[in-house]
């Protein structure tokens, strides 16, 4: 039933002609390079069998996913940048590798993989992981790649979920192989899950991603509103001349269903193409949704909140735009970043990055660890460099950073 709902919205969308559409969005598109290159995934190093026996009773579970309030003690002055904001939001980055291609994500060519041994392994991101939550990190995100398919993914939210003073775990997944996979993860102590979906047309989904599987990620939709999470978040990037025609069919889920849609503003990234004119800003998204939707009312956002919030009266869901190009969210910032080759990255758009899998691997102390991440965090800019610039400069493609 919910998913011929889903059909009905996306079917209304009968003018568009893909072929047009190509080429006035990626001129520039080309070829998927194969990736011969790409090592194999193997086991990691660090495999616990006994999470079937063990109990999920976790930290996370039904804790109140509020940020602590801004004056928290409990915040160590490693998290604190020389602006005084607290960084108590971490993101993990778990593997470099996806079952997607996404064009905005990485290049055509496609992205050198970094080799296995060089990658940290489940008990590398566990140590740090205890390291950022002790010094007052209470909500992770884990990220890739695609997090869900490493193979060990549930072992990684049980773990960290059982992290004292942990109160949210996250994750942003392209919702591929999910759906089979929630109601464990759930158990395991993930609280909180976002979806990227981009276009509610299969065949836009498959120019876009370079794979098949739409029906898939509309699947892992529904069973993430069946297994409870409210809301279920959809990060939706949106881009002139591909899918800014389908912010209203997007908004027709949250009607009734506890959706958070959430429109984001395209940015660029090393490889992607950006160009101004493919970013639909968030003034002019607004001015389409209040045309369509004028009961569309803002919410109270929370200052670290990187989403601008509304809801539309007499929807179930809620509408969020993300507007890191047009109306930065920097001074509130909290958030942190782990590569999957743990490199500590302070900053989306900066390229600066600190290696912590050298000391680490060098048997560094807990406070060597914390001196090297204070010392990076207090390099911390006070915002990014503006969209042209950050264009000209070189950083990591996002399928390396992890959004
Ligand atoms: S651009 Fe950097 S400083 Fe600004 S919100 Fe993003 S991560 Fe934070």
């Amino acid at each position: 039933m919910k998913a011929a709902k889903m059909r009905r919205y996306a079917s209304k969308i009968t003018d568009w002609h893909l072929g047009l559409r190509r080429l006035n969005f990626f001129l520039v598109n080309s070829e998927v390079r194969s990736y011969h290159s790409v090592l194999r995934s193997s086991k990691d190093d660090y495999r616990h069998k006994s999470v079937a026996k063990m109990n999920y009773a976790t930290s996370c579970v039904n804790l109140s996913e509020d940020p602590p309030k801004e004056k928290d003690n409990r915040v160590s002055d490693m998290l604190i940048d020389s602006y005084g904001r607290m960084h108590t939001y971490l993101r993990i980055s778990l593997t470099e590798r996806c079952n997607l291609r996404c064009q905005y994500c990485m290049p055509a060519e496609g992205v050198d993989l970094t080799p296995k041994p060089e990658l940290l392994s489940l008990t590398e991101i566990l140590r740090l992981a205890n390291l950022f939550v002790t010094s007052g990190v209470y909500k992770i995100r884990l990220t890739g790649g695609e997090p869900a398919i490493r193979k060990d993914i549930e072992d990684v939210c049980l773990h960290l979920s059982n992290l004292n003073g942990l109160k949210t775990l996250a994750m942003t997944t392209n919702g591929l192989t999910l759906a089979r996979k929630l109601p464990k993860l759930k158990e395991c102590g993930l609280t909180s899950i976002n979806i990227s979906l981009d276009t509610l047309v299969p065949a836009k989904f498959e120019f876009l991603t370079r794979r098949k599987g739409h029906e898939k990620v509309m699947e892992s939709i529904n069973a993430a509103i069946d297994v409870g999470y409210n809301p279920v978040k959809v990060n939706c990037v949106v881009m002139r001349g591909f899918n800014d025609d389908e912010i209203c069919d997007f908004i027709e889920l949250t009607r009734d269903r506890p959706i958070n849609i959430r429109f984001i503003e395209f940015m660029p990234f090393d490889g992607n193409v950006w160009n101004v004119k493919k970013l639909v800003s968030y003034s002019e998204m607004l001015d389409r949704v209040v045309k369509k939707f004028p009961g569309l009312r803002r919410l109270q956002d929370h200052p670290t909140e990187t989403a601008k919030n509304f809801k539309i009266d007499g929807h179930c869901g809620t509408v969020s735009f993300i507007t890191s190009m047009t109306e930065h969210f920097c001074a509130g910032c909290n958030r942190l970043r782990l590569l999957a080759d743990g490199n500590f990255k302070v900053c989306l758009f900066g390229p600066s990055e600190v290696s912590l899998r050298d000391p680490l691997r060098q048997h560094a102390s807990d406070d060597e660890l914390r001196e090297i991440i204070g010392a990076a965090v207090k390099r911390k800019k006070a915002s990014h460099a503006g969209m042209f610039d950050i264009a000209k400069t070189a950083n990591r493609p996002m399928i390396h950073i992890g959004g």
